[in-house]
């Protein structure tokens, strides 16, 4: 399950207030040292951390008590809505422009999953009766367009590529024109991906984003790389200024901490997340929902 680990210890931590008739102040900072511990545990940033124990034991000392719940209860439900307000407090939807095509510029580090959520987007969109193309523009591995080739068949989404020998910044201008052409209303380009931030294909990227004025421009970071996941997005959203987050492998996520972190660390949404290796598997982020499952 997802933040398994994250969310047995929260569990226990506050199962042990919810039966208390009264609370003291005592009871309260011990069930806040072992929640502080489960999130650093679960490599949430540690300001983040830091942060949200104060705003919690602020709310659950000076509140007053609803009669429906116990004190214990309502302890739990300031945990509840501070985890969603870290996480976003809603769904943040794309941003779809009000003259198609929508551009979607896509980027992050190789093996994050970039190609993979490109199709599933794709297919997302069809669904949603749009018109979407794909666009190859990582020509350093000439693996990676026949990748986006396939992953495009798969969901019948068209490709559009001019192979390996160009300027990513050329293929995506003509991808805009064929797109125009033939009526495709989201255009979502695949940029090349990068072991690590790397300061000549950033700059690529940026000559992209200039050329094509993306609406959107989404980071695909892997959420089981924890901390890592959260550095990346702050290095691409100073760089490069990403309008949101797409969280992958959420699936094979214990922990949470890229999840609870991104969203304070670089105040930009995670819109939507990776919860398995098959096309269909791409859902919105619902913080509020995040949140109640991680409480159980
Ligand atoms: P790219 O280098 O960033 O384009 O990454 P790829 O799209 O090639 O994906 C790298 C690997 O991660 C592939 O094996 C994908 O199947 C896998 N992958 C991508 N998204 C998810 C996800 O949400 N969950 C899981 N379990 N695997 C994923």
């Amino acid at each position: 399950m997802v933040f398994e680990s994250l969310s047995e210890k929260l569990q226990n931590a506050l199962g042990k207030l919810k039966g208390k008739g009264k609370l003291s102040e005592k009871d309260v900072d011990i069930a806040m040292r072992e929640v502080r511990l489960a999130l650093l545990e679960a490599d949430v940033n540690f300001k983040v951390v830091k942060d949200f124990i104060k705003k919690v034991k602020e709310r659950a000392i000076g509140a007053e008590v609803m009669e429906s719940l116990t004190p214990g209860q309502h302890v739990i439900k300031i945990v509840n809505e501070e985890l969603t307000k870290l996480m976003g407090e809603k769904e943040s939807k794309l941003n779809f422009s009000s003259s198609p095509p929508t551009v979607i510029l896509m980027c992050g580090l190789q093996g994050a999953g970039k190609t993979t959520t490109s199709g599933k987007l794709a297919s997302n969109l069809k669904k949603q009766n749009k018109r979407p193309l794909l666009v190859a523009c990582d020509v350093y591995r000439p693996a990676a367009i026949k990748q986006l080739e396939v992953v495009g068949e798969r969901v019948n989404v068209p490709v559009f590529s001019m192979g390996d020998k160009h300027d990513p910044v050329d293929i995506a201008k003509a991808a805009m024109e064929h797109g125009k052409k033939n009526g495709n209303d989201v255009i979502i380009i695949d940029t090349a991906g990068r072991l690590h931030i790397d300061e000549d294909l950033m700059t690529e990227i940026k000559n992209i984003h200039e050329a094509v004025k993306p609406n959107e421009v989404l980071l695909v970071v892997d959420a089981m790389t924890g901390q890592d996941a959260v550095n990346v997005a702050d290095s691409f959203n100073e760089r490069l200024g990403i309008t949101g987050v797409i969280l992958t492998k959420l699936d094979g996520d214990a922990r949470g901490g890229a999840a609870l972190s991104i969203r304070t660390v670089t105040n930009k949404p995670i819109k939507f997340v990776g919860m398995g290796e098959k096309l269909d598997q791409l859902e919105p982020f619902y913080p509020d929902r995040m949140a109640s499952r991680i409480l159980g």
